[in-house]
């Protein structure tokens, strides 16, 4: 047992938590969860706990179905809004296959993985992401079949005692109490639309967080009546809700992005990681963007990128390199904005990083900014330029993701082919659907 483990047996029985639960994520991202009784932690810990694998999306085949799932001590946390009394609490925790190796199909494994090939090639990665969602007063449709939205607010409203405020305040204090840091909250620009931005930890902790953060976003709305949303498109109508992530790469206490004097103050590694994420971006959307409606986010507007470009606070390009205040090399750091709310954060960590990764390995060209407003250019404009589109549908990402050598490389063989046949089953559902759009269109004149 070691000095961490003896803490949290430590404090759970000081605070008299009732119950530990025991939180992991599937391939698509939905967090699963097990209760543990207070005396079987510790067992836990030494053994890990058996659950049968096969009926969760992405973990094991039928035959070898028996898993364990272990805590991880440093991820200890009481889960505030189930209330003072009888406390609950949970913990992340590795899935590992009967004989104690990591699964290679545990999402956290497969990021764990891709962070241990930046340390070997002298790297930390700092990540933090800025969370767009939709508050709705339920999760019912409105008459005219579209979600219905808390207030009609847009960008950086303040609506004095809208239900958007009070939720934000309810929620930021939830995700400090959790141990989760928020920079910024502010309303965003469609009607219910609300961002909220955590501060920069290490890549791994910054997915464990963004799990944390959906469940305590959505049940801080529940709580307050309503119901929230990381739908990656809503409404037709309305912005789509992205998860923008900043990334940085730190060589012992230094920035390795940084380059006083550099064009954009941007040395060389960082314009080779950018290079890796731009070079690689159509293969690995079908994971950053992973649902149907990834796309229509994608190419519906509202300030979401389509086409791969990078720029300098150009909020048309796929890639930015934010303003900071000069001598502050240490926040040295690229934005990539076509990842949405719905992504498995775990997986497309990975693949981002492990893109930009390979760009530093190979050497990789950064083509020239884009200053231009991407949007107002001509196709051929932008073929000129070099600006190709990302894949315009959830079919497409996948035809790209199955050609991809390196995005297998990093999920590993398992998770690759689990994740690619989800996404095809998705496709395919979507695809015999007739649509009240094309009733509403066709069926007075065909
Ligand atoms: N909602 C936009 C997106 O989907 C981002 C808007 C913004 O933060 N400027 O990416
Ligand atoms: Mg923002
Ligand atoms: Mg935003
Ligand atoms: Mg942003």
């Amino acid at each position: 047992m070691d000095r961490q483990q003896e803490f949290v047996l430590r404090t759970i029985e000081e605070r008299d938590v009732r119950f530990v639960r025991l939180w992991f994520t599937d391939v698509v991202g939905s967090l699963k969860s097990v209760a543990l009784a207070p005396a079987e932690v510790e067992g836990a810990f030494e053994e890990g706990l058996g659950f049968d694998g096969s009926s969760i999306e992405g973990l094991a085949r039928v035959f070898e179905s028996d898993m364990l799932v272990q805590p991880d001590p440093s991820t200890f946390q009481i889960l505030p809004w189930r209330g003072e009394e009888e406390q609950t609490s949970r913990m992340f925790c590795d899935v590992l296959t009967p004989d104690g190796e990591p699964s290679v199909a545990d999402p956290r494994n497969v990021l764990k993985r891709t962070l241990r090939k930046a340390g070997d090639m002298g790297f930390t990665c700092y990540t933090h992401p800025e969370i767009e969602f939709y508050l709705l007063k339920s999760q019912e449709l409105g008459p005219d079949g579209v979600p219905v939205p808390v207030d009609r607010a847009g960008y950086f409203d303040h609506v004095p005692g809208g239900v958007a405020q009070d939720f934000r305040r309810t929620a930021v204090t939830m995700l400090e109490n959790v141990g989760i840091s928020v920079e910024f909250s502010h309303h965003e620009d469609g009607p219910g639309q609300n961002e909220i931005d955590l501060r920069y930890a290490d890549a791994l902790q910054t997915a464990d967080n963004i799990m944390t953060f959906r469940t305590v976003v959505k049940e801080v709305a529940l709580m307050e009546g309503i119901y929230a949303t990381f739908m990656p498109k809503p409404f037709s109508d309305h912005p789509g809700s992205g998860m923008h992530t900043h990334f940085s790469l730190f060589e012992g206490d230094s920035n390795a992005f940084f380059e006083a004097g550099a064009e954009y103050q941007l040395s060389k590694t960082g314009r080779q990681f950018m290079a890796g994420i731009l070079k690689h971006a159509p293969e690995f959307t079908a994971v950053t963007n992973q649902f149907v409606n990834s796309y229509k986010r994608l190419w519906g507007g509202g300030e979401a990128p389509s086409y791969i470009s990078w720029g300098h606070n150009n909020r048309s390009a796929l890639v930015r390199i934010p303003l900071y205040k000069p001598n502050k090399g240490q926040s040295a750091r690229m934005e990539y904005r076509g990842i949405d709310s719905a992504a498995n954060p775990y997986l497309a960590y990975a693949v981002l990083l492990g893109a930009g990764l390979k760009g530093i390995e190979e050497g990789y060209e950064l083509p020239p900014a884009a200053e231009e407003d991407i949007w107002s250019l001509s196709s051929a404009e932008r073929r000129a330029l070099g600006h190709d589109p990302l894949p315009s549908s959830l079919h497409d990402a996948i035809r790209a993701m199955e050609e991809s050598e390196l995005v297998a490389e990093i999920l590993g063989e398992q998770v690759y082919e689990i994740f690619l046949r989800n996404k095809r089953a998705e496709w395919h559902d979507y695809r015999i659907q007739v649509t009240p759009h094309e009733l509403k269109r066709n069926i007075d004149i065909l």
